[in-house]
C-alpha cells in the first residue's frame, strides 16, 4: 500500500471533490417525497445549463455512458431505419456497433484515429443520400476519449444544413460536458448524451440525456420498442420532480454540489478555460519529451485527455503499469487496434495546476524505467514555464 492519496488521472472516472463526497454522505431520502421532488427541480435547470439549452428536456437515468448511447437511438429511431456513423477511435466505433446491435442499419464510414470528424465528410455523405430510406440520424462522437481529438459539432451541423438533409443529429459528449465548451441549442444539436463520471466530477452511475424538440417530435411519433430507456414516461413524471422508477439518490445529491461549484461559484466560462490551461501544459511536457501527441491537427486537441504514442519497442502498458506500481499513479490505456501502442493522460474534472505537475512528474519517471530516452525533468520544466 503506497502512501499518500492515488492520482487517478485517467480519462474518467475523474476524482470526486470532498465536497461532492460529504454532499452524498447522509441518509437516502424517500424519492416520492417533497423534499425529493425539490433537488429534481433544482438539478434540471442546473443541467440544462452545463448542456447550453433552453428548453432542451434533460432526462437522468440510473446507468453509464453505455446505457447513453442506447438511450438516444430507441427513442428516436425504429427498426431498419439507417443511421449515418463514423469511426474515428474506440468508442464512435462502440457507438456505431449498439446501432448495429439494436437493429438499425448503420453506414460506418471509416477515418484515421488521431483525425476529427471533418464537417465536409458529412456533408458530402449527406448529399450522396438520396435513396428512398434516408439516414434518420447522423452519430457523433464530440471527444473521442480513445484518442484525445474534438470535433467541430457546429461545423457539422452547417454541413447537415448546407446538404439540406432532415438527419437528427446524436451527440456523444460523455469527456467533453463540464469540461469544453458545448452549446446544445446554438449548434443545433438533437440527442446530446453523456454519463456522470467525467466532467461532472461525480461517480459514475448515471446516463444523462439532453433532447431538443425535433427528437422529442421523433420520440413522440415512433422510435423502438422500449420500457426502461423511454424518455416519455420520465419527462412525464420529472415535471412534478419524481421518476417512474427508483433514481440514483445519492448521486443527484452529488450532482447538486457539482452544479454549485461548476455553474454558480467557478462558472462554466472559467471552468473551460482551466481545462485549456491544464491540457496545454500536459502538452507542452509530451513535446519536450520529444513523444508525438496522436491527435494530427492542434486545432481539434482535446483539452480532456491527451492520447500519446509509445517510440517504437515501448509498450504503453508497461509504462502504466510502473507508473501505478511505483507512484499510485493511474493513466488511461491504448484502447482497441492501438492496444500498447498509446497511454491517455486524463486531464479533466476536478484538477489543478499542482496535480498535473504531479501527474507528468511521475509519469516522466515512469517513461525513463521503462527505457523512453529522455532528460529527466524536461517535460515537468516544459509545463512549470507554460504554467507560468
Ligand atoms: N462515449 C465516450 C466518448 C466515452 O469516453 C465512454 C467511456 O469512457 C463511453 C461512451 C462509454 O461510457 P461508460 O463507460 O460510462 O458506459
Amino acid at each position: 500500500m503506497l502512501s499518500g492519496r492515488p492520482f487517478l488521472q485517467i480519462p474518467g472516472p475523474t476524482n470526486v471533490p470532498d465536497r461532492i463526497l460529504r454532499a452524498m454522505d447522509r441518509p437516502v431520502i424517500d424519492h416520492r417525497s417533497p423534499e425529493f421532488a425539490a433537488l429534481t427541480r433544482e438539478v434540471l435547470p442546473g443541467m440544462r445549463q452545463v448542456f447550453g439549452t433552453r428548453d432542451g428536456a434533460v432526462v437522468l437515468y440510473p446507468g453509464s455512458g453505455t446505457g447513453a448511447w442506447e438511450a438516444s437511438l430507441v427513442n428516436v429511431l425504429a427498426p431498419g431505419d439507417r443511421v449515418l456513423a463514423f469511426n474515428y477511435g474506440h468508442f464512435s466505433a462502440l457507438f456505431a456497433r449498439t446501432a448495429r446491435n439494436l437493429g438499425f442499419e448503420v453506414d460506418e464510414v471509416p477515418l484515421r484515429w488521431g483525425q476529427e470528424l471533418p464537417a465536409e465528410e458529412v456533408e458530402a455523405r449527406l448529399k450522396a443520400d438520396r435513396g428512398g430510406n434516408p439516414y434518420r440520424a447522423v452519430l457523433v462522437v464530440h471527444n473521442e476519449t480513445s484518442t484525445g481529438v474534438t470535433s467541430d459539432v457546429g461545423a457539422i451541423r452547417q454541413a447537415m444544413n448546407a446538404a439540406g438533409h432532415g438527419a437528427l443529429l446524436v451527440v456523444d459528449v460523455v469527456s467533453s460536458l463540464a469540461s469544453m465548451d458545448f452549446r446544445f441549442d446554438e449548434w443545433g444539436v438533437d440527442v446530446a448524451l453523456c454519463g456522470s463520471q467525467k466532467g461532472l466530477m461525480l461517480p459514475p452511475g448515471m446516463s444523462i440525456l439532453c433532447v431538443g424538440p425535433r427528437a422529442l417530435e421523433a420520440g413522440e411519433r415512433g422510435g423502438s420498442p422500449r420500457s426502461f430507456w423511454d424518455w416519455r414516461p420520465v419527462i412525464r413524471d420529472n415535471a412534478a420532480g419524481f421518476f417512474p422508477y427508483t433514481p440514483a439518490t445519492t448521486l443527484l445529491f452529488g450532482l447538486r454540489e457539482a452544479l454549485k461549484m461548476l455553474v454558480e461559484e467557478e462558472g462554466l466560462p472559467a471552468v473551460y478555460a482551466r481545462h485549456r490551461r491544464l491540457a496545454d501544459g500536459v502538452r507542452a511536457a509530451v513535446r519536450a519529451w520529444n513523444l508525438q501527441i496522436l491527435c494530427e491537427r492542434p486545432e481539434f486537441y482535446s483539452d480532456s485527455l491527451t492520447a500519446v504514442v509509445m517510440p517504437e519497442g515501448i509498450d504503453s502498458d508497461d509504462v502504466i503499469r510502473r507508473a501505478r506500481e511505483r507512484f499510485g499513479l493511474s493513466l488511461g490505456v491504448g484502447l482497441g487496434r492501438i492496444k500498447g501502442k498509446v497511454l491517455r493522460i486524463g486531464h479533466l474534472g476536478a484538477l489543478n495546476e499542482l496535480e498535473v505537475i504531479g501527474t507528468l512528474g511521475g509519469l516522466e519517471l515512469a517513461l525513463a524505467e521503462a527505457g523512453v530516452r529522455l532528460e529527466l525533468g524536461r517535460g515537468v520544466t516544459a509545463c512549470l514555464r507554460d504554467f507560468a
